[in-house]
């Protein structure tokens, strides 16, 4: 690509997804500017995965330090998007870049929507994986789980947070509690595999035997579904814990149970019944309720974007255009849409977990990623002119000192990291010391001490 044919895009989130798009945009030859709400690069793959991923996250970790060392890559860290923030989105779309990619992740938390959600012990999973990963914000507050911990949901993500409480908080009890049956798990039987040494297998052998007749109404063999279950729990980790992890199937929580404190004693859970529903089920609540007794309520039921962003939004997700282009990957999927004006939203696109919440792990995050870059790229194929990457630079750097904003760059990076690595704090979970609060980053970096 020749430097008249070069670009300036802006990539606002530095997870997976923002990550690819930058890494082939500037592998082109574009200059591209990331705007990261997070001090430290990686999104979820520094905040999400889990800790003992290490192969995993170091990897990642090597890549994302190797591209935002290109000199056409330009990292602005602890910048945040949105009304309120440091920019706003019509502020970011003005300063001048030839496109912006969205790929600020999924940050808004599906509302739980059953009384008593705001009792003290009910818990976002996000919220409980930040907290585990030192996320700012998150690792320096407490998360009280009590004995027993109820978990909503049946997938990786209940399989994480089940690992924290068993590995390091050591409680007495995990449920993982699940709308349909044990033949709709979700998690990889991979995963299961750092949490099975744990499992109270009578108890699941039981409770399979206890909805026995309402699989066989659907056609599941109850036997043969408890063997693949528990075939599964092999390879398991060491067992570091005397923490028992059990199933409860065909439940939905209606009502959070609280005591005089306003603290979770419980939960009112409705029976279930599947129904075929085409080649899968569906839970039909059966109208009979029971008490179960917790002292923290998890919910591991995926996440929506964030609505207050100010991107057009409805439902859960950010908006992308409607009207299929025929292109593969069809542009319109990237693209962001304006319901209002029925228009595309020239120039912005979409990209990783801001365009599909809760969709698949980094792989998909990345492809999706690399998508966005070749969409990205024919839009810039129709664009005749473009700014040079100082004027969009010093618009960008003027913004954010009236805003009296603190962003971080890679040298900042560079410098906190080798200050964590030499610091003799706690390392908790994470098996490194991380900083837990915004503060004591941008302190150290501004008085020169990381
Ligand atoms: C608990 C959990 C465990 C997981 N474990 C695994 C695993 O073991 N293996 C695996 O492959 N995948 C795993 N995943 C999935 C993986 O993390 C995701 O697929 C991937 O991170 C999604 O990438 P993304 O870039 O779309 O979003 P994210 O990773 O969420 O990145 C979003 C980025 O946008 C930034 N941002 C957010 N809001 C704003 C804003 N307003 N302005 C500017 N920037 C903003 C954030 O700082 C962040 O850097 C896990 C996910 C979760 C939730």
């Amino acid at each position: 690509m020749s430097a008249t044919t070069s670009h300036v895009i802006i990539v606002a989130g530095a997870g997976p997804a923002g990550m690819a798009v930058a890494s082939s945009l500037a592998k082109a030859g574009h200059e591209v500017i990331i705007l990261n709400r997070d001090t430290k690069f990686g999104g979820l793959a520094e905040y999400g995965i889990f800790p003992s991923k290490l192969k995993l996250r170091g990897g990642l970790k090597k890549q994302y330090w190797e591209l935002l060392e290109r000199p056409n890559v330009h990292y602005f860290g602890n910048v945040s998007i949105g009304n309120g923030k440091d920019l706003t989105v019509e502020e970011v779309r003005n300063l001048g870049a030839s496109a912006v990619v969205f790929s600020i992740g999924a940050q808004g938390t599906k509302a739980i929507g059953v009384e008593g959600d705001s009792a003290k012990g009910v818990f976002h999973a996000k919220d409980v994986v930040y907290h585990f990963n030192r996320l700012p914000g998150f690792g320096d507050r407490p998360f009280d789980m009590g004995k027993h911990v109820g978990i909503i949901g049946a997938g990786d993500v209940m399989v994480d947070i089940s690992h924290w409480l068993i590995r390091y908080k050591k409680v007495e009890r995990v449920t993982a509690i699940v709308r349909r049956g044990p033949a709709e798990r979700k998690y990889n039987p991979k995963e299961i595999r750092a949490v099975c040494a744990n499992m109270d297998v009578d108890r699941i052998t039981n409770e399979v035997a206890r909805i026995k007749d309402r699989l066989s109404a659907v056609g599941q063999n109850a036997d043969d579904i408890l063997k693949g279950m528990t075939d599964e729990f092999t390879k398991c980790e060491p067992k570091v814990s005397e923490t028992k992890m059990g199933f409860k199937f065909l439940a939905s929580p209606k009502r959070i149970l609280v005591d005089g404190n306003n603290r979770v004693r419980g939960l009112e859970m409705e029976e279930n019944k599947l129904e075929p529903k085409g080649e899968d089920t569906v839970a039909v609540g059966l109208k009979q309720y029971y008490e179960f007794p917790c002292d923290a309520v998890i919910f591991a039921v995926g996440d929506k974007v964030d609505e207050t962003v100010g991107l057009p939004y409805k439902s859960g997700l950010f908006i992308t255009n409607p009207n299929k282009t025929g292109n593969d990957p069809d542009d319109a999927l990237f693209q962001a849409y304006d319901e209002t004006t029925g228009k595309v939203i020239d120039g912005v696109f979409l990209a990783g977990w801001a365009r599909k919440a809760s969709e698949g792990l980094v792989g998909i995050a990345k492809r999706d990623g690399d998508w966005c870059a070749e969409v990205v790229t024919r839009y810039l194929a129709t664009k005749l002119q473009c700014n040079h990457s100082k004027v969009v630079l010093d618009k960008l750097k003027t913004i954010l000192t009236d805003r009296k904003s603190h962003p971080v760059d890679v040298k900042n990076l560079r410098a906190l990291e080798a200050a964590e690595k030499a610091h003799k704090g706690a390392i908790d979970c994470i098996g490194e010391f991380k900083y837990a609060s915004n503060q004591e980053m941008i302190g150290l970096i501004e008085r020169g001490n990381a």
